[in-house]
């Protein structure tokens, strides 16, 4: 997924989208928009910074799992088996986003999963089918034509916490230097 964060207007769409597809419960969230606030006054500034799982290439959230309940897919999603978890939280701590949370309801942890259940029909995930600035774009990496391939191969884009190794799948254009 790219975030054009020229385009994104802190319109929190994305967010109740997402809880509405995936019935996330309250108090919980899968995808989120963090406003944050910088300068002087008069020359204040405030940068939007949507985030969700970043379904990493080398996600520290799987190892530590001690019944294998999260795994990354061949094809790069990062999910959990609800049937293995027995909601230790392990992954909770491990995840350095604080993407992950544990489910009241379902007595499990989980997170964002690219909407796999609209993948699997071929729609994009609702967050990115709501977007109303299109600041959200979906697609596959391993396609050299498609439009996130050509976004992350000829533009400067930005990672979340690049130092820890994780490589994030989700990529920034703009992002704010006050965004973490
Ligand atoms: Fe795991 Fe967190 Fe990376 Fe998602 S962002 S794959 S939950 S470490
Ligand atoms: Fe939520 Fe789906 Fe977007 Fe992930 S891809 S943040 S689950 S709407
Ligand atoms: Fe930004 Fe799009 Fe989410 Fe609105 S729906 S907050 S424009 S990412």
């Amino acid at each position: 997924m790219v975030m054009d964060m020229r385009k994104c207007i802190g319109c929190d769409a994305c967010t109740v989208s997402c809880k509405a597809e995936n019935n996330v419960p309250l108090g919980v969230f899968r995808t989120w928009v963090e406003k944050h606030e910088g300068g002087r006054f008069p020359s204040i500034k405030l940068a939007f910074a949507p985030k969700l799982c970043n379904q990493c290439e080398d996600p520290p959230c799987v190892p530590v799992c001690p019944v294998d309940a999260t795994f990354k897919r061949e094809d790069g999603l990062v999910l959990v088996d609800y049937d293995k978890c027995i909601g230790c939280g392990y992954c909770i701590e491990a995840c350095p986003y604080g993407a992950r949370y544990f489910d009241p309801i379902r007595h499990v942890a989980d997170k964002c999963t690219f909407c796999v259940q609209r993948l699997e029909q071929g729609l994009a995930p609702a967050c990115v089918e709501t977007c109303v600035g299109g600041a959200r774009i979906f697609g596959d990496l391993n396609d050299p034509d498609s439009t996130v391939s050509r976004i992350v191969n000829t533009q400067p884009v930005q990672v979340l916490k690049p130092d820890l190794g994780t490589k994030p799948q989700v990529y920034y254009v703009g992002l704010d230097s006050m965004v973490v």
